[in-house]
C-alpha cells in the first residue's frame, strides 16, 4: 500500500490483510474495485489463505467501503463509474478521512480509478495522473481499455455524457466487442436534427436528404499508404482521399434495418430508397486496408459531402 496523494492510498487486496498497518496510516474508507467473488477465491487459492468471508470480517472492523464490481478486462467499462468513484474519493477527504483504492493486484483498475480522479480534481492529463500514481507505485499498468477510457476522458472533459459524440462513439464500439452484445440492445440512435449537428454534412447524392453531420463520423486512418487516392474529393473532406467509405455511429434513420437481427447488410436512403451505404457488425475493410468493427458505412459515391458555414 502506497501513499500517492494526502489522503489516498493504493494498494492490492494484499493490503487488506495487514489491519495494523490500515489503522496505523488511519485507514477510515476503502474503494474496492474488483469481482468480489472471484478476485478474493482467487487470492485465496494462489496467494495465501484469505478467508472466504474475508471481506465481511474486514468491513465489522469499522471501515466504510464502496465496492465496484469490475474486471479487469479491455472491454469493461470503468469510464462510466468514474463519476460515482470521485464522488466517493472526494466525500473520504472532505471528511478528513483516508481512502485505501485497491483492486487486486493493485496494478490496473484501481489505478485508473485513482488516475480519473486526479484528472478530474486537477484538470490534468491522464499521462500526467499516471506518473503522480506511478511515482510512488511504479509498478501500475492500467489495460489497454482502460488507458483507452482515460483517454476518452480526458477529451470529454471530465464529463463522459451520451450527448458528447467522443463518448457516445467510444461506447458504441465498446459495446459491441462485448460478447453479449447483440444489434437489438443498441440503446441509443444519434438523432438528425437541424441543432444536433456541427461540421461538414453528408447527403444523398440523388435526393438531397441529410444523412449524416461531422459529429456522427467516425475518423480512422489509412492503413495502407500506397492505396491509389480516390478521385474529385472534396478540399478538406472529413475522409482521407484514399477512402471509400464513411464509418458512422448507429443513426435514429438506420434502425429498423440495423434492429433486423441480421449480421450485415445494405443502408438504402430514407427518402429516395437509393443504396447509399453497407453495415456489418464483424467489421468491413476500407479501401484504404483499414478494418473498422464495427461498421456502418456511407460509400462516399454515394453522398455529396457539404461545406458548413
Ligand atoms: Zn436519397
Ligand atoms: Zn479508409
Amino acid at each position: 500500500m502506497q501513499k500517492v496523494v494526502d489522503g489516498i492510498y493504493i494498494g492490492g487486496l494484499l493490503a487488506l490483510k495487514g489491519i495494523e498497518a490500515l489503522d496505523e496510516v488511519g485507514i477510515t474508507h476503502v474503494l474496492s474495485v474488483l469481482n468480489t467473488v472471484k478476485d478474493s477465491l482467487l487470492a485465496g487459492n494462489q496467494l495465501v489463505c484469505i478467508q472466504p468471508n474475508f471481506f465481511s470480517l474486514f468491513w465489522k472492523v469499522k471501515r466504510k467501503n464502496l465496492i465496484i464490481a469490475a474486471e479487469d478486462t479491455v472491454g469493461f467499462n470503468l469510464i462510466d463509474h468514474f463519476e460515482q468513484c470521485n464522488d466517493y474519493i472526494q466525500d473520504v477527504l472532505d471528511s478528513n478521512g483516508r481512502v485505501l483504492i485497491h483492486c487486486f493486484a493493485g496494478v490496473s483498475r484501481s489505478a485508473t480509478v485513482l488516475a480519473a480522479y486526479l484528472m478530474q480534481r486537477n484538470s490534468i492529463s491522464s499521462e500526467k495522473a499516471l506518473s503522480m500514481i506511478r511515482s510512488a507505485r511504479p509498478q501500475i499498468h492500467p489495460n489497454e481499455g482502460f488507458m483507452q477510457q482515460l483517454e476518452i476522458y480526458e477529451k470529454c472533459h471530465y464529463h463522459p455524457r451520451p450527448e458528447n459524440p467522443i463518448y457516445r462513439q467510444w461506447k458504441f464500439r465498446n459495446d459491441a466487442f462485448n460478447p453479449n452484445f447483440r444489434p437489438p440492445i443498441l440503446k441509443s440512435y444519434a438523432d438528425i436534427t437541424a441543432t444536433a449537428g456541427g461540421g461538414n454534412e453528408l447527403k444523398c447524392k440523388k435526393c438531397r436528404r441529410l444523412l449524416a453531420f461531422e459529429s456522427h463520423i467516425f475518423t480512422h486512418k489509412p492503413k495502407n499508404d500506397n492505396t491509389p487516392e480516390v478521385p474529385n474529393v472534396l478540399k478538406g473532406s472529413l475522409l482521407s482521399s484514399k477512402c471509400t467509405h464513411y464509418f458512422l455511429e448507429p443513426l435514429k434513420w438506420m434502425q429498423t434495418e440495423l434492429e433486423k437481427g441480421k449480421l450485415g447488410g445494405r443502408l438504402d436512403c430514407p427518402k429516395c430508397n437509393s443504396k447509399v451505404g453497407y453495415y456489418g457488425w464483424q467489421g468491413m475493410k476500407c479501401s484504404c486496408s483499414e478494418w473498422v468493427t464495427p461498421a456502418i458505412t456511407l460509400q462516399r459515391a454515394k453522398v455529396d459531402e457539404i461545406e458548413r458555414r
